[in-house]
């Protein structure tokens, strides 16, 4: 069975539009209309290449007043008992309400997994909320517009865990059924089954632990999105990738119509690789490879975590190059450039210049990015490539401590304080880390209205150093206060 997430929040935050938005068909009816019965019916949903069922609780009366707050719970722990884990949803332009920490105080006593979305969040119309939804105690609320589906990369992060620990659990769970069935058969009997067991030698069922380093592990997939321009080389270069015997399940995994997602193993380490070419055209589906659309890289960026950006060292920096790299850097992912082609190279001092220079000038918003020369053709490059998206990854994950934050904002203050615009000082008062995956700062600013952007630029980049993000698309803004 697959995971079962349950919606909960107060009435209007957007619960069922986001269920309509997880299942894909306009399945509960959303009304503005207080009185508006629902049914609380479970629907199939999807996010990407997760596969889950939800449960909506919406359906309650806003005209049985009285009664109300004894309905919702009724619900909400006949939900929150079904469930794997919880979609606590607030109304991020409303901000906290009492209702809300009625289901806070709920959904604390539970033991199961609370996934805090703040909803109605599209532009920046929910910042003030998102910040007092930390107050209810789940960690990083997740921004989302339910309504205009922003946030779903953020969401689909979260809900992945929960998903992968139900499907594990599920398998062993089927894995142990399997094997109880086999030894109640007479010998030469063979069991009936979807499991498949690896046996050894002798026909006996090997353990999952004796199976390799590799395979039955629990450690989840480092997803890696492969883009770049038509030509740029990137299906050669997943395809040598999954050549080189480094496969989990076989040629095939993974490769159908639908998917663009393929599972390998590098150095002990399962990754899951997004493509937008390479892996269609292996499972040959020829008349779609004419069609590749911007909207396919788009997918494979924001469901990636780390995002590699093929260029063709015989024309790299192009317009169309650019545009990707930009794209990845919006969308804040971790980033590592593979200048491919590399064996067609004469001069490789020459063009390394060239790349430098070029990087100097176009890439100021992932200063420092790592960039691994390769050839997939040859097989070069390979292993460097993949250290470098562990490494950026490692980056994009990282979480500064807010002392060290102000310590490193006092000594800024010292040696380069922010102007003075119309004879006035603009004061920064404290520095705190509110999002990690990429890593998002938030500065107190007194006037941040008036503060020129190469300030901005240049906190950005002293964060960069300091904190040793090198590459990482680091957010920043701020939030005023005297
Ligand atoms: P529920 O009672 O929690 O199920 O809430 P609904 O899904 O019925 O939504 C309540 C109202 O909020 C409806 O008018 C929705 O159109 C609106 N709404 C839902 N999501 C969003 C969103 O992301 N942004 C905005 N601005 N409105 C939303
Ligand atoms: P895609 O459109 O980005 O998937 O690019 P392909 O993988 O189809 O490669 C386009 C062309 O470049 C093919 O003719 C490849 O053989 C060639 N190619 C790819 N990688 C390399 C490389 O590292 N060196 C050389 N010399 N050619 C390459």
């Amino acid at each position: 069975m697959p995971a079962k997430i349950a919606i909960i929040g107060r009435p209007n935050v957007g619960k069922s539009t986001l269920f309509n938005r997880l299942v894909g068909k306009r399945l509960a009816l959303v009304d503005d209309t207080p009185g508006v019965t629902r049914d609380r019916r479970p629907g199939d949903a999807r996010l990407g290449d997760l596969r889950f069922t939800i449960l909506d609780t919406a359906g309650l009366e806003e005209a049985d007043a009285a009664s109300l707050e004894g309905r919702m719970r009724a619900q909400t722990d006949e939900a929150i008992a079904d469930a794997d884990a919880v979609l606590f949803v607030i109304d991020a332009r409303a901000g906290i309400t009492p209702s809300d920490s009625h289901f806070a105080n709920v959904l604390r006593r539970s033991d199961k997994t609370v996934i805090l979305i703040a909803n109605k969040a599209e532009g920046r119309s929910g910042e003030s909320g998102l910040y007092e939804a930390y107050s209810l105690g789940f960690g990083e609320p997740i921004a989302m517009s339910a309504e205009h589906g922003e946030g779903l990369a953020d969401l689909y992060q979260a809900l992945r865990p929960v998903v992968d620990a139900v499907e594990e659990h599920e398998e062993a769970a089927l894995a142990a059924e399997a094997r109880a069935a086999e030894a109640s058969l007479p010998p030469g009997e063979i069991a009936e089954t979807d499991v498949e067991l690896a046996t050894d030698e002798d026909g006996e069922v090997v353990e999952e632990e004796d199976k390799g380093p590799a395979a039955g592990s629990a450690q989840r997939p480092l997803r890696v999105a492969v883009v770049g321009r038509p030509n740029a080389g990137k299906s050669t270069l997943i395809n040598r990738f999954l050549g080189e015997e480094r496969l989990l399940t076989g040629p095939e995994a993974g490769i159908t119509r639908d998917s663009i997602s393929v599972d390998w193993v590098w150095r002990d380490r399962h990754v899951k690789m997004f493509d937008t070419a390479g892996i269609r055209r292996k499972a040959r589906v020829q008349e779609k490879l004419e069609k590749l659309s911007v909207a396919d890289a788009l997918r494979a960026i924001k469901f990636a975590e780390v995002v590699i950006v093929t260029l063709d060292a015989t024309i790299p920096f192009e317009k169309q190059d650019l545009q990707i790299i930009d794209l990845v850097a919006r969308e804040g992912r971790a980033v590592v450039i593979a200048i491919n082609k590399w064996d067609l190279i004469e001069d490789h001092a020459e063009a390394m210049q060239r790349i430098s220079d070029a990087t100097e000038r176009y890439l100021n918003q992932i200063r420092g990015v790592r960039i691994v020369t390769l050839s997939g053709l040859h097989g070069r490059g390979l292993d460097k490539l993949m250290d470098a998206a562990f490494q950026s990854y490692d980056m994009w994950n990282r979480r500064v401590s807010t002392s060290r934050l102000n310590r490193w904002l006092d000594g800024v203050l010292v040696h380069h304080p922010p102007p003075a615009v119309a004879g006035r000082r603009i004061k920064l008062r404290y520095v705190t880390q509110v999002k990690a995956r990429p890593p998002h700062f938030v500065v107190f600013c007194s006037r941040p209205e008036v503060l020129p952007e190469s300030y901005t630029r240049y906190l950005v980049n002293g964060l960069r150093e300091t904190f040793n993000m090198p590459g990482t698309p680091i957010r920043l803004s701020y939030r005023k206060g005297e």
